[in-house]
């Protein structure tokens, strides 16, 4: 997979797109611009285009550089959250009457948004199982502005082809977005299938070390890019310069850390089929997993997120959450350490009751990039 502008590798452009050296110091990587406004020379006479931070900072444009070449876009905009990232989207996308074709499973959040908060707005929402471009079809009304998918998904890692959804919005004459959270543009790059947005949680993956919240939109047509970055601007809600550095930083190791979390998960996924007390594994690796061929088409690899559902119901699946010692009980996901969920009760709070609930015997897994052997006898001690 190499990026669709400059022709090199995606390793390649992961260190260096946006990574332009310090033209005064020849500093190798993009310098914290921990500034609030810059002095013009005369009245709008701006330098390289800065005027105020929250409109334009020289490290977030390193960033949103780098972010829309590793995703073979022409435009990124960061954001404090990838909750504000997808804010920013559907104001600027949605005005009242409109509606949103949503997944029957996506991040907790992300629902919230849409049934707590746009919805008091106006914008009306319907839930389809994406998994199923017949089922999307169907849900298209005469008011769709908008498909929304993740894949995979959180938490239940269902699978949806992205090249066949994009036929139905395309003839639909409706946006797709797609959630690329949990693949990381090194294992999977939307636009190129045919997506029209893509959106990240770069508290994730992105940033890979648990030390940074944020968000980001990448598109391929510029005019749709500079209506974001418009309202990237009038609403505010950026990515600070440090927020910016330390994603940028994290991505310089994407690909060795994707490569490893996926190699982990593979093997806890495979433990994990085998033991007596799990009931059912969900895992985009495995053969029997439903979109097993789809993600083997569209993906590089199947990523670090592994779901299962164990014997005794919810006080079990909570059991083995509580009593894992390497996996750290927690939220979030995508750093290099393993963490461990109960989604029910934590991640998806939000979702009890609606149609996007989760079982209440699952338990999510971020598998990190610590031994696998570790990893393994962890769970093994906390399931038995
Ligand atoms: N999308 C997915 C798939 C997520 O898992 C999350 C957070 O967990 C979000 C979006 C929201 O991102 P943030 O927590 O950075 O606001």
């Amino acid at each position: 997979m190499t990026d669709i502008h400059t022709g090199h590798g995606f390793e390649t452009v992961a260190i260096h797109a946006g990574n332009t050296a310090d033209p005064r110091t020849g500093a190798v990587v993009p310098p914290i611009y921990q500034v609030s406004t810059y002095k013009q020379d005369g009245v709008g006479g701006l330098r390289e285009g800065y005027e105020y931070s929250r409109s334009g900072n020289p490290t977030r444009t390193a960033l949103e550089t780098n972010l829309a070449a590793l995703e073979g876009g022409r435009r990124a905009v960061a954001f404090a959250s990838g909750l504000a990232a997808e804010d920013c989207l559907l104001r600027t996308l949605l005005a009242p009457g409109d509606h949103v074709v949503i997944p029957n499973d996506a991040y907790g959040g992300t629902f919230r948004l849409f049934a707590k908060v746009v919805s008091r707005w106006g914008v009306e929402w319907s839930v389809a199982d994406t998994s199923d471009p017949a089922a999307v079809r169907a849900s298209i009304t005469e008011r769709t502005r908008l498909i929304w998918v993740e894949t995979p998904s959180n938490p239940l890692l269902g699978i949806t082809d992205i090249a066949a959804l994009a036929e139905v919005a395309r003839s639909a004459g409706v946006r797709l977005v797609v959630d690329n959270t949990f693949a990381s543009p090194y294992l999977q790059q939307p636009l190129a299938l045919g997506a029209d947005i893509v959106v990240h949680s770069m508290t994730k993956y992105m940033g890979g070390h648990s030390d940074v919240v944020g968000g980001a939109l990448v598109v391929a047509d510029t005019a749709l890019g500079d209506e974001l970055a418009y309202h990237q601007n009038a609403m505010g809600a950026v990515a600070g310069p440090f927020d910016s550095w330390l994603v940028l930083r994290g991505i310089k190791t994407l690909p060795v850390r994707m490569d490893r979390h996926g190699e982990n998960a593979s093997r806890v996924a495979d433990m994990l089929t085998r033991h007596p007390r799990v009931t059912r594994v969900l895992y985009p690796g495995l053969p029997e997993h439903p979109g097993h061929e789809t993600a083997a088409k569209q993906m590089k690899g199947f990523g670090g997120m592994v779901s299962f559902q164990v014997e005794g119901g919810e006080e079990a699946a909570v059991r083995v959450c509580d009593r894992a010692r390497v996996f750290t009980l927690g939220e979030s996901l995508g750093g290099v350490e393993s963490l461990i969920e109960h989604p029910g009760r934590m991640t998806h709070a939000s979702v009890s009751g609606s149609a996007l609930e989760v079982p209440a015997d699952l338990v999510r897994l971020s598998v990190g990039i610590e031994s696998a052997d570790d990893l393994m006898a962890d769970l093994k001690q906390a399931l038995d």
